[in-house]
Order: structure tokens, then sequence, then C-alpha cells
């Protein structure tokens, strides 16, 4: 039977790495969660110890087709993340940013729910202006390898601002810097995987082009709460969530290395096309609207995510 003093929510993409994050929190908190994922890069073992709990339910469906279902909250999370990914089969993603949010804010339309969209620093493209504040309005190649990415997120922030103006649909717009933590994919190219993975494989970590280029990044935790105070917050964003703490990935590197076999050579490969060469977030507007920052010291959270590797893979 409904308990309509419970919090209804509808994550997409839930068994990805960041969804079933999201899941885990709510379901903790007392709520209803309704999943729905394609499997295009989630896994259900994120989700297993849910499965039969009755206040959850999770559904194989594909975003670009819509669904219905009764929901208060809707978090929109389904599009693939890394640039291994992403880039397989770009009309997909494309597809599933413009299609997926399209039906997602159709749902929400319908429902009076409100909406998060999970968007991207890939908004900022190659940015010009360093460090990243959310009036920047980026550099991105509409044509680059990345741009199915980029511009499926760009075209995907520009509906959600139009369903708002035009129907007024609640909606919150997140931009998430890069985030790390368990459940990463260990095959999914990402920095902090991959470095961890070899270093663990007692292999040379690979660092694509001199290493110069940075980045900034936040433990999966916080980027939890960061996304959670949003959807509770009557601000639609766009709204940077990530760390201020930028380093090269050369220090990346030469960090996890020490932490696991500070004897592994340090390989260069080809830098890929259309890499950004540095990317920190401006974090001002969460710290002023939200009181939110993230706490999790670099080295903490690889420190966890290198004991969760070492459980989960070997
Ligand atoms: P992920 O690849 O682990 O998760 C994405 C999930 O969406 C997967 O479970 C996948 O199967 C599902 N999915 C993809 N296409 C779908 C479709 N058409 N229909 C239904 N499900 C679909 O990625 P993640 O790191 O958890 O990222 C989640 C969201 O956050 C993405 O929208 C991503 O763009 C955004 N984001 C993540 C990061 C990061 O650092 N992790 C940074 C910026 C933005
Ligand atoms: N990178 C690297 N070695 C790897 C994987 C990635 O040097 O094995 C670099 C990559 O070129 C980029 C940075 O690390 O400059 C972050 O890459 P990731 O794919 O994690 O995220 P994004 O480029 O989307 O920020």
């Amino acid at each position: 039977m409904t308990n309509y003093n419970i919090k209804r929510n509808l994550i997409t993409g839930a068994a990805g790495f960041l969804g079933s994050h999201l899941v885990d929190r709510l379901m903790n908190a007392g709520e209803e969660v309704i999943c729905i994922d394609n499997y295009c890069t989630g896994r259900k073992i994120n989700l297993s110890q849910w499965i039969n709990h009755p206040r959850f339910e999770l559904i194989r469906h594909d975003v670009t087709e819509p669904i219905r279902v009764e929901v208060d909250r809707i978090w929109h999370l389904a599009c693939p993340a890394s640039p291994i990914h992403y880039q397989l089969n770009p009309i997909k993603t494309a597809k599933t940013s413009f299609l997926g949010t399209y039906n997602m804010l159709g749902l929400a339309r319908r429902l009076k729910a409100k909406l998060l969209l999970a968007s991207t620093s890939e908004v900022y493209g190659d940015p010009e202006v360093h460090p990243q504040p959310e009036n920047y309005r980026g550099c991105v190649d509409p044509t680059g390898i990345r741009g199915c990415y980029d511009e499926g997120k760009r075209i995907a922030e520009t509906l959600c601002f139009d369903y708002k103006r035009m129907h007024d649909t609640q909606i919150a717009v997140i931009r998430i810097f890069n985030t790390y933590g368990p459940r990463m994919l260990p095959g999914d190219g990402r920095v902090i995987s991959n470095f961890i993975v070899q270093a663990l494989n007692g292999n040379g970590l690979t660092i694509y082009g001199d290493g110069k280029q940075t980045r900034s990044f936040c433990f999966v935790d916080d980027l939890i709460e960061g996304m959670i105070r949003v959807m509770n917050h009557t601000y639609s964003g766009p709204i940077n969530i990530g760390s201020p703490k930028e380093l090269t990935i050369l220090a990346l590197a030469k960090l996890i290395r020490e932490k696991i076999n500070p004897g592994l050579k340090l390989i260069h490969k080809p830098l890929p096309k259309d890499d950004p060469k540095q990317r920190r977030p401006n974090i001002n507007l969460a710290y002023e609207k939200l009181d939110w920052e993230p706490k999790i010291p670099l080295e903490e959270g690889i420190g966890t995510t290198i004991e969760w590797f070492k459980e989960s893979i070997f």
C-alpha cells in the first residue's frame, strides 16, 4: 500500500557508479526508490543489496523510450560517463541525452514532480576560463569526438530550463566534476580506476600526453551529499558540484603509485583528441546556497577506493 508520507524517487541510470550510491543514500533514509537502467555501463550487482526490499524496484528500461511510473522526484543520471563508453556509440549517447531528458521532463511535467539532471563539467569543454564558474559558457567542439556527450548534456540542460520557463516544471541542474570511489568500472578507462587497477596488477601507470593536464577529483560520498542538497533546495542551478583541489595527472599517478607500489613505471601514451588541459570548479555558488563543499581529502578517498578494488577484483 502506498504510504504518502514517504518520498517516492525515480533514479535513471541507477545501476551505474553514481546512481547506485544515490540509491543507497535514499534507501537508508527510508524512502521509496524505483530504479531504471538499460545496463549499458551499469551493473545489477551494484544494487544487489536492495533486491526484494519492499521499498525498492528495479526496471530494465531504456530512457530513450517513455515510461509511466508515479513518483515525486526524478534523479536523471542515465548516460554513459566515461569517454571510452560514451564514444563507443556516440549517436546513442546523444540520443540518450536528448530523448532521455525529454522523456523524463515529460514525466516530471505530468506528475508535477521535480527533476534533477546530472550534467557535467564537460559543458565547459576545454575551458579558457579557470577555475570554471557556472556563468562561463564553455569551449566545446560540436564536431569533435567528445561532442556527443558535451553537446548532449548542453541540450539536456537547455531542455530543463525550457520546461521550467514554458511549463513551470521544477528542475535542478548540477554540473558534476570528476568523481571517484568504489564501484567505478575497472575497464572504463577513467583515470583513477585505470591507475589503481594497473598498479594492483603490477603494471606501469599509463600517462596520456605529458601528464601536465589537470583535474579536480571529488569522492563519491561528498558528491551524493551535494546532489541531495540541490534536490532539497529551490535553486534550479546550474550549480557546480566537485572538488576545488586541482592536481596534475602526473601527480595523481605518483600518489596512487606511492600507495600501492612505488617501484612501478610511468608509461607515456598519446593524449586523446580534445582532452581538456585543465579543469577545476568554482564552487562558491554551492557553498553559498547549499553550505556544501567536499569534506573527504583525496588521500583518504583514494585509500578507500584502493581497498574496494582490492576486495572486488582480486
Ligand atoms: P555510469 O556509466 O557508471 O552510469 C550511467 C548509468 O546509466 C549506467 O548504469 C548505464 O547503464 C545507464 N544508462 C546509460 N544509458 C542509458 C539509457 N539509454 N537508458 C537507461 N539507462 C542508461 O556513469 P556515472 O559515473 O555513474 O555517471 C552518472 C551520471 O553523472 C551521468 O549522467 C554522467 O554524465 C554524470 N557525470 C558523472 C561524472 C563522474 O565523474 N562520474 C562526471 C560528470 C557527470
Ligand atoms: N588519463 C591518463 N591515463 C589514463 C586515463 C586517463 O593520463 O590511463 C588522463 C586523460 O587523458 C585525462 C585525465 O586523465 O586528461 C582524466 O581522464 P578521465 O577519462 O578520467 O576523465 P575526463 O577526461 O573525462 O575528465
